[in-house]
């Protein structure tokens, strides 16, 4: 992956309609595993809660591709708030708009996307009253956003967040929930990978590959 030209291209927002692109393909081949992830363990509407926030966001690429890093994330974070529903909605919607928060008039660059992606988790963990190990999207969010904390420029970083991402959605596998819908089936929630550990991990190992072919 040539890193350097990944660090330049964080620049700009006009790579927005690509990434999106990348996350809606990665949903739609991943849709069938995903919701019969979701049917195990929960209610079976996380795709389609997915779905309705990236059709959303589609519908707004262009616009979002004019805007600097900031404004842009606030409106993903709104508009996924607004658009996805359950408890993922507000939980994504929280890393965007945490995100958008700390951003303020800074560049995005690969060491301050590091830092307000933290903040961004950080405040996913305080909405959501969750930390790592309670078989959530936390599991894939809190260790990628520590490995992006240890060395933001190192060259093959973002090959090791992918790897980072696979290794917590395995690691919910085997874990008690005590979060969300899951929660309520107790030591019946162990046996199954978290949905929403899975669709992070999808996406973020999109954007990762879209920003490596863009
Ligand atoms: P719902 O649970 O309302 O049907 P979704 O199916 O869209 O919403 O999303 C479920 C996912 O949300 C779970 O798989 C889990 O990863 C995540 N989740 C649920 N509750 C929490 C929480 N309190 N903190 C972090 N993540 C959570
Ligand atoms: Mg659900």
């Amino acid at each position: 992956m040539e890193f350097e030209r990944v660090a330049i291209m964080l620049n700009t927002t006009v790579l927005l309609p690509n990434l999106i692109l990348a996350v809606a393909k990665t949903i739609e081949i991943n849709a069938e595993e995903l919701t019969a992830l979701d049917q195990a363990i929960g209610d079976g509407d996380h795709v389609t809660n997915l779905q309705r926030g990236i059709q959303a966001l589609t519908a707004q690429s262009e616009a979002l591709s004019q805007l600097d890093w900031q404004a842009a994330l606030q409106k993903i974070g709104m508009t996924v708030m607004s658009s996805i529903g359950g408890a993922s909605g507000s939980l994504y919607g929280t890393l965007f708009l945490g995100m958008s928060k700390n951003l303020q008039n800074q560049p995005l660059t690969l060491t301050t996307f590091a830092d307000v992606f933290l903040k961004g988790v950080e405040a996913v963990k305080q909405r959501g009253k969750a930390d790592r190990g309670e078989k959530t999207m936390l599991d894939v969010l809190i260790p990628v956003a520590e490995q992006l904390q240890k060395d933001a420029n190192k060259p093959d970083l973002l090959e090791q967040i992918k790897l980072i991402a696979i290794a917590g959605v395995e690691s919910t596998r085997d874990m008690l929930a005590t979060k969300g819908r899951a929660s309520f089936l107790g030591e019946r929630s162990r046996g199954h990978i978290d949905a929403g550990a899975k669709s992070s991990q999808l996406i973020i190992c999109a954007i990762v590959d879209a920003l490596a072919t863009t």
